[in-house]
């Protein structure tokens, strides 16, 4: 089942061909400045399904991460980038997605002491 999720004012959408309950709480610099609550997906199972003029991207550090997010509203609805295996990898925020916020089950992840 699809998941899908958008920013606040409805530009920034998105559908996540992952069926998931999970997500990562991570506390590094900028997942606790903007709440992230993540999963992770390969780009074939990720469709950004609005203008990409709607979008802005944000990169800092080793700039491996395109952190994406809306023009007009400021949320963040994922961001991209690679993962430890070198593949191309999607972070999707959850909190910008149609589920149950509360019926997540997340996992904590230290990402301020790497
Ligand atoms: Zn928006």
């Amino acid at each position: 089942m699809a998941i899908t999720g958008s920013c606040h004012c409805g530009k920034v959408r998105y559908t996540l061909d992952v069926d998931t309950d999970e997500a990562m709480a991570c506390n590094c610099s900028i997942c606790r400045r903007k709440g992230y609550l993540l999963t992770f997906a390969t780009p074939d199972k990720f469709a950004f399904t609005g203008a990409a003029e709607d979008l802005t991207v944000y990169t800092f550090g080793s700039h491996n991460i395109r952190h994406q997010f809306c023009k007009t509203c400021g949320c963040a609805p994922f961001g991209e980038g690679t993962g430890p295996d070198g593949q191309a990898m999607v972070a999707v925020n959850l909190r910008c997605a149609d589920v149950d916020l509360d019926a997540l089950k997340v996992t904590r992840f230290d990402g301020a002491s790497l």
